[in-house]
């Protein structure tokens, strides 16, 4: 339970609507409190019109009413029984239009309250989310991360909002109801009172159960979800391999078991009102049958209109009695939520903008010194002892086979993470040193998967520039070689990408990913093997673009294909994390080693398919 101590801050970020909030709970129960007490009263008037030996209201008038009621006794009991009745009525229906509207109020404020803390606790979450570094988000599941912003919040607001409301309108009514039903009688009070704790025990009991079974119940929906999702996207393989069959069986199994599942909750949830009516129902008979032997007896000043009082006292406190186990299984829910949101918000980023914040020119110098680097949750060594020069200015390219740790470097320059042993550093500059913001503005990525969203063609390609043009845009487009291709669709810019829109190829969407790179104004580009769904002619156009647009910049460009287009400055020779070989293309080719067995090989296979 301790968990739920962090959100005191969102009470006191909160505190004069939660004030105001008890402030009308209290008000609320305050005017049903007086129903009981004047029903009875004109109860004993009642009888006493019938038989004035069994009921003497005038010695009930001694009895402690509440203020109120008693200013009204005194203002109409002078008056005959048709005029008392009269006002009563009325007075009563007063009563209950006064406590609906402050519980109108109390609703109003409570549970405006949590939908705050709620839309700030999203947003918290969130935000936190996007600080953590890169390696958190491979390790833990997106499903995962999904149920806890969404999920875990909700939960957790079931305790900010209702269970915290019933949990003080319960403190409220029971506060002045045994205050005044202790006035009218010590022993009925007790007698009324005592089936209650069985009731609030057994509904958090039942409550418990039928938690647990509705998370078995989502759960499994999750993951009946989850196959009809796969089977949908997955249905040209299905249909291909001609699985249908399978898959069929499969979703019937789950939906079987789901349906096993909702049964036997619904079976839990039909016992819960007839258990608590059959107890509530015991209790206003016992404190029936106990009033009415002492109003036959004589005892204890009881009369019909105290039994009659108690009758209500009973029915308005049934509800949040009952509340009170509801109240109890929710914040336990909230406290188990918050310890997994708690959790999240705990975890620190493994890369943290320093307090320097420098921002040093990033296309002057780049240095790796002996550059160490295993990912942590493989434990592959992706880097080993990595040492590499680039002057200002100058393209470099990485080539290697796959898995040789070439998107490893690109990660590490882009501070994705930071290596175990080694330094990099930019114009000198340790990169732990530089402001994190400021580096990656300044270098133009393509990664190898290039990611697009559900958007439209414009808003994708204008993502790394908040102030993108049309004419930026259609500029960024044509360096990548995309233009025609976009101009074609109907909607040209404006079509939408994804599951609402153009389903695009590979290469189409790499060379949206590099107009995306392209429209930045950046000092370093860095080229994750992005051209290798492309066609050789559009590649050599997109290069021979690129030519002029990287004249003052420094380029990285990872391949495993050799452009004899693009003049660079220094090749390297990635294997296996080491670097194995480092100059031009003629040094290279003149050692005669891995590179010339790469050249080698692309230059048969380009001629044999050519
Ligand atoms: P390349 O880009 O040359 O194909 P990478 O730099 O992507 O190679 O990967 C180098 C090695 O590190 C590979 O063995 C790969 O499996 C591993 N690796 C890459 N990314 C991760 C990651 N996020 N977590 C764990 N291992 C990784
Ligand atoms: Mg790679």
């Amino acid at each position: 339970m301790k968990q739920l101590a962090t959100l005191n801050h969102f009470f006191f970020k909160y505190r004069y609507r939660f004030l105001l909030g008890i402030l009308f709970i209290i008000l609320t129960n305050y005017f049903r409190i007086l129903v009981p007490q004047l029903t009875g009263y004109v109860v004993n008037n009642v009888v006493h019109a019938i038989d004035g030996t069994k009921a003497n209201p005038l010695l009930n008038k001694e009895k402690q009413y509440d203020f109120l009621v008693k200013a009204t006794i005194e203002k109409i009991d002078s008056q005959s029984l048709k005029a008392k009745i009269f006002w009563c009525s009325i007075i009563l229906l007063l009563l209950a239009l006064i406590s609906g509207f402050f519980m109108f109020l109390m609703r109003q404020t409570i549970i405006v309250m949590s939908r705050l803390i709620e839309y700030d606790q999203k947003n918290q979450v969130f935000n936190h989310y996007q600080q953590l570094d890169t390696g958190f988000f491979k390790v833990q599941s997106t499903g995962d991360l999904m149920s806890r912003i969404s999920e875990d919040v909700s939960r957790v607001r079931m305790y900010t909002g209702p269970a915290i409301m019933y949990f003080i309108n319960l403190a409220a009514i029971l506060c002045f109801s045994v205050y005044f039903m202790l006035q009218a009688s010590p022993k009925l009070t007790l007698v009324a009172l005592s089936p209650l704790p069985i009731l609030a025990v057994t509904i958090y009991l039942v409550n418990t159960i039928i938690n647990k079974r509705s998370e078995r119940i989502q759960s499994l929906l999750s993951s009946l979800t989850t196959n009809a999702q796969e089977s949908y996207s997955g249905i040209r393989v299905i249909k291909s391999f001609v699985q249908e069959k399978a898959m069929l069986g499969f979703f019937t199994a789950n939906s079987e078991d789901y349906k096993k599942n909702a049964l036997g909750l619904a079976k839990t949830e039909a016992i819960y009102f007839p258990s608590m009516a059959l107890l509530i129902g015991i209790s206003t008979l016992v404190t029936i049958m106990v009033g009415a032997l002492d109003v036959v007896n004589n005892r204890g000043g009881t009369t019909v209109g105290t039994i009659a009082e108690f009758v209500l006292y009973i029915q308005m406190l049934t509800f949040p009695v009952s509340a009170i186990g509801w109240t109890a299984s929710m914040a336990q829910r909230a406290a188990a939520s918050q310890k997994r949101i708690n959790e999240f918000l705990e975890t620190k980023s493994a890369i943290e903008d320093p307090k320097e914040k420098l921002q040093p020119p990033l296309n002057k110098s780049i240095n790796f010194k002996n550059v160490d680097f295993t990912y942590s949750n493989t434990g592959i060594h992706a880097l080993q002892n990595f040492s590499l020069h680039i002057n200002a200015g100058e393209k470099i390219a990485i080539v290697g086979k796959t898995g040789s740790g070439k998107s490893t470097i690109a990660q590490l320059l882009l501070r994705v993470y930071d290596p175990q042993t080694g330094e990099i550093m930019y114009d000198g500059k340790p990169l732990t040193s530089i402001d994190l913001a400021y580096l990656r503005e300044g270098i133009s990525y393509v990664p190898q998967d290039g990611f697009l969203f559900s958007e439209t063609i414009h808003n994708n390609i204008a993502f790394g520039l908040a102030a993108a043009t049309e004419q930026t845009v259609t500029a960024a487009a044509q360096l990548a070689c995309i233009h025609n291709e976009i101009s074609s669709f109907k909607e040209g810019y404006k079509t939408m990408i994804g599951e609402r829109g153009v389903t695009l190829s590979g290469g189409q969407k790499q060379r949206i990913s590099i107009a995306r790179a392209l429209i930045k104004k950046p000092s370093i580009v860095i080229f994750d093997d992005c051209l290798s769904a492309v066609d050789a002619k559009t590649e050599k156009e997109i290069l021979n673009n690129l030519n002029l647009y990287l004249q003052d910049k420094t380029a990285i460009i990872i391949t495993h294909r050799i452009f004899s287009l693009l003049e660079f400055d220094k090749i390297i020779v990635l294997d296996d994390g080491l670097m194995v070989e480092e100059g031009t293309h003629s040094e290279l080719l003149a050692r005669n080693g891995f590179y010339t067995e790469m050249y080698n090989r692309q230059q048969q296979n380009e001629h044999s398919t050519a």
